[in-house]
């Protein structure tokens, strides 16, 4: 049986439908919002080092991109994703950025309120998505032009924003994270697009329905009469049901609900990226007062002086990006960490040997003390370690990898677990686990991504569904933004019966 069943419309209390839903509101689903709304892009003229791509560019002839054979644009371009369209949009808007260059985008984007197409964006938090999330005084791993949406350059907008409290924290040509969700928010309204987005509404199921009814009106949202009898030749539509939350509570809980809503759509986006939910270590304790899984949750602590520099040492477990930004928030405020790691520093998948020392200081500087080479007595790392157990009176029960019967017990005021997070699709049958290139596996950015058409960006095992940004594995905001490209081309060439 197929994970989506049927079911019936409700006739007596229609919902608003619209042609596109898309479910997030982070970078993604912003800039497929931009092209839905009637932004096209037109190629402006500039020179590109590819000659075969600016000789087709030119042949375009005055079309929009949008409109235009996206598999032949794409075809024998390179990048640093895997996903064709993904690598032609980044090489019109940053044309050899691979190469360090910072050459102008080669498009040109006209509004024209005759190519929108009604679609709604929803988002647990504001606009920004995991943006939203964020300790805003992080920096960006990314150079700052690489988090732009089309049309609105970072760097002019940085440079308007000179007042940023965050002004000081911004280095090398990298924003800080504040830097990139205030210029989020700003691109809706900018571009007149906030009108489209639902901030604070949770999804909590999608599922077909039939299309009973007719004579909707997308514009006013009016029910018109519907039609008791289901169509011999019915389709379906997606039906999305939640409730709306609180947008300002963030110290990583869950949203608190509210009000419930529902609408519908020939359409679904999946936008909703992969950092919901976060990795666990999966021993006992996990759920106990003194542990958590945010590096938010963690700042807030510091915040509030809940955490401070005569408390015990903080435990931080992992070795990515994330506990590196716990160890320089605990330092950087003179509180003493015990840093728990499962992998060798030398080990060749650490994250930072792929971070050039003079772009990411910061980082190397973590790294130095989790080799040993920089020395700082509030830092002691515990390489080769995992944790056994968390008891209930803030022991933390370590075990040596080199030899498994060494046990030590590190007291501390607050374990900090941070080994990376998870989508949550559970507003989706199976999970969505049926959507993965692993069928009946969690999806994961890396691992098993949702399968999609590499031009289309429909899910291969769910026609009408589409999923763009780390969901289907592009996880830079440069080439998640790739997917409205392709969805927005297939929207147009399905409705012209293509
Ligand atoms: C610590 C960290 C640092 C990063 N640094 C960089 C960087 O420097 N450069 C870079 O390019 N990328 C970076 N990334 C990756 C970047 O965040 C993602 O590529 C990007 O945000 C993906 O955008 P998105 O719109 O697809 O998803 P997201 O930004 O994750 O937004 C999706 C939103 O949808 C919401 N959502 C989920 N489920 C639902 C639901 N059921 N109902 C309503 N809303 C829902 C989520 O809560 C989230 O707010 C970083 C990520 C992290 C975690």
């Amino acid at each position: 049986m197929p994970p989506f069943d049927l079911k019936g419309c409700d006739i007596t209390n229609q919902p608003k439908v619209y042609e596109v839903i898309i479910i997030g509101n982070g970078p993604s689903a912003i800039c497929l919002s931009f092209l839905l709304s009637g932004y096209r892009p037109y190629y402006n003229g500039l020179p590109h080092s590819v000659p075969f791509l600016e000789e087709k560019l030119k042949g375009l002839k005055g079309k929009s991109v949008v409109e235009s054979d996206l598999y032949d644009l794409a075809q024998g371009l390179e990048g640093r994703s895997l996903n064709p369209v993904a690598v032609l949009f980044d090489h019109m808007l940053h044309p050899d950025a691979d190469h360090g260059a910072l050459n102008p985008s080669l498009l040109t984007w006209v509004y024209d309120r005759q190519h929108e197409i009604p679609h709604l964006v929803l988002g647990k938090w504001s606009p920004g998505g995991s943006w939203q999330q964020m300790d805003g005084n992080l920096q960006t791993i990314s150079i700052s032009n690489w988090m732009e949406l089309p049309s609105l350059p970072l760097q002019k907008w940085l440079n308007k924003k000179k007042t940023s409290v965050s002004e000081k924290n911004r280095k090398d040509n990298r924003a800080t994270v504040a830097d990139v969700r205030n210029y989020y928010c700003d691109f809706l309204k900018e571009k007149n697009i906030y009108k489209n987005f639902r901030n604070g509404y949770l999804v909590s199921s999608v599922q077909k329905v039939l299309d009973t009814c007719e004579g909707i009106d997308c514009e006013s949202g009016e029910a018109m009469p519907c039609c008791q009898n289901v169509k011999a030749d019915h389709k379906f539509l997606w039906e999305v049901r939640g409730h709306k939350v609180d947008t300002k509570r963030r110290d990583g809980q869950e949203p608190f609900p509210h009000e419930d809503f529902c609408f519908q759509s020939n359409s679904v986006v999946l936008a909703t990226g992969t950092t919901d939910l976060p990795n666990r270590l999966g021993t006992t304790g996990e759920n106990l007062p003194y542990v958590v899984h945010s590096l938010k949750a963690f700042e807030q602590m510091i915040t509030k002086k809940e955490i401070a520099s005569d408390s015990d040492p903080v435990v931080v477990v992992g070795a990515g990006l994330s506990a590196a930004d716990a160890i320089l928030m605990a330092l950087e405020n003179d509180i003493s960490v015990a840093h728990v790691f499962r992998v060798s520093p030398n080990d060749s998948s650490l994250v930072f040997k792929k971070l050039p020392l003079s772009m990411y200081p910061e980082y190397h500087r973590v790294y130095s003390l989790m080799k040993g080479k920089e020395v700082n007595d509030l830092y002691k790392p515990y390489s080769r370690h995992q944790v056994e157990d968390l008891q209930k009176d803030n022991k933390v029960l370590i075990k040596c990898l080199k030899n498994s019967c060494n046990i030590s017990t590190l007291n501390t005021s607050l374990a900090v677990v941070l080994i990376g997070a998870k989508p949550n699709l559970a507003f989706l049958p199976q999970e969505g686990k049926y959507l993965g290139t692993i069928e009946k596996q969690s999806i994961d950015s890396k691992h098993n991504p949702i399968q999609v058409d590499p031009f289309s960006y429909e899910a291969i095992k769910e026609p009408g569904m589409y999923a763009m940004g780390p969901l289907m594995g592009d996880n830079f905001v440069r080439f998640a933004i790739g997917g409205s490209l392709g969805i927005t081309n297939h929207l147009i060439m399905k409705a012209q019966g293509k």
